[in-house]
């Protein structure tokens, strides 16, 4: 099979990655519970693991690196933190349901800054226009799952600053290929997933906390810490981190970060970049293809074949033995900023182990498709 979901996650992982997870079941105990040396070896891996991601991600302080079970995970407490019910709320056009969905559970009143295919200006423009000082939030995705293009984050985020409204960042599709900065960005949290371009196992998420940025616990229990209140703890990363911790998801990511570190952003973009455009140039010759590409895109193509449904074109990608997806990705918003929500699309998305041979061979079965 050539896999190319990279989007939803990463299969295929660096050796050390498979092996650091095998290795901590049945060895790596909980973090903070007991003094024994099963526990202290897993207090020492996870506190490495927040030290690797706080130098790839900007955060002066390991603390405020907490670990979730995923992105979504990562984003509702980010919003819980920081929307209150019926709260007022700025979103990019391109958000998932990983943050609508929590935020139509609060009630909140949300304004979208219209956010135009492969636009970056006009989207800045449209955040201007709808940031406003007593805004509880701006959420803002970087890296659209959908079309793969790039917002510009650091630049929503000065806007955000200025303005005095805290800044939530889904990092879901950029954490591994675009440079993140969280203290530099000045951002309230930014939230991504360990199983997608950091690598990690399934089951892992990130999320990172803004200096004295205001949180909520969306889990309440155990943390091995002030033990003797029924409060959680005011301080972090205890106070958003109740219960077991996924110590093979831990030890896994801890892996999946050094091995991005080592890569570079600059060059793991470089290479998922030139596959999407190669993948896109090959489409584009198709006559009854459609694809979505521009500058600022990432490893993320979509594309549609008139007179094929994407979900036909996808299953019968899958057996000529390309995994792709098709459909909405979960995120319905962006497909009505792109007009594509009728139909969806199908999405290749391409990692660090990707390689021309096989965006070739996208190319070459979506050509059959099309009967050429
Ligand atoms: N946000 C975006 C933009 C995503 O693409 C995804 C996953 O596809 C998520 C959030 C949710 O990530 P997770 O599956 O790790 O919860």
């Amino acid at each position: 099979m050539i896999y190319l979901d990279c989007a939803a996650t990463t299969l295929q992982k660096p050796p050390a990655v498979v092996r650091a997870a095998a290795w901590a079941v049945g060895r790596l105990a909980t973090p903070g519970r007991g003094g024994h040396p099963a526990a202290a070896q897993a207090a020492a891996l996870a506190f490495r693991c927040r030290e690797e991601a706080a130098a790839l991600f900007g955060v002066a302080d390991p603390e405020r690196v907490i670990f979730t079970a995923n992105a979504t995970h990562a984003l509702n407490i980010a919003i819980r933190s920081l929307v209150p019910p019926g709260g007022r709320v700025v979103l990019s056009g391109w958000e998932h349901n990983a943050v609508t969905r929590p935020l139509a559970a609060l009630d909140a009143k949300v304004r979208i800054a219209a956010t135009p295919l492969f636009r970056p200006q006009a989207a800045l423009d449209a955040f201007r226009a709808a940031v406003e000082p007593g805004v509880d939030a701006v959420i803002c995705t970087h890296v659209s799952n959908v079309f793969g293009y790039t917002l510009p984050v650091a630049d929503i985020a000065a806007l955000c600053r200025q303005r005095g409204v805290p800044l939530i960042v889904d990092a879901a599709q950029s954490a591994g290929c675009l440079p993140l900065d969280l203290d530099g960005w000045g951002a309230a949290f930014i939230a991504m997933p360990g199983h997608k371009g950091l690598y990690g196992p399934q089951g892992t998420g990130l999320l990172l906390c803004g200096r004295q940025v205001r949180t909520a616990p969306l889990l309440y229990g155990g943390t091995g810490s002030a033990s003797a209140s029924p409060e959680m703890p005011p301080f972090l990363p205890d106070r958003l981190e109740a219960g077991t911790h996924n110590m093979p998801g831990i030890a896994g990511l801890l892996q999946g970060l050094r091995f991005v570190r080592c890569m570079g952003t600059g060059r793991i973009l470089a290479h998922e970049r030139r596959l999407t455009a190669q993948a896109a140039g090959g489409l584009k010759r198709l006559s009854r293809v459609r694809v979505f590409s521009g500058p600022a895109q990432t490893g993320v193509l979509s594309f549609q074949i008139a007179g094929v449904d994407c979900e036909e074109a996808a299953a019968r990608l899958g057996q000529m033995g390309i995994a792709v997806r098709a459909g909405l990705h979960c995120a319905p918003m962006a497909h009505e900023s792109g007009g594509t929500f009728e139909e969806g699309t199908v999405r290749a998305s391409f990692s660090a182990f990707n390689t021309q041979g096989e965006a070739a061979r996208l190319v070459r079965c979506v050509a059959r498709l099309t009967g050429r």
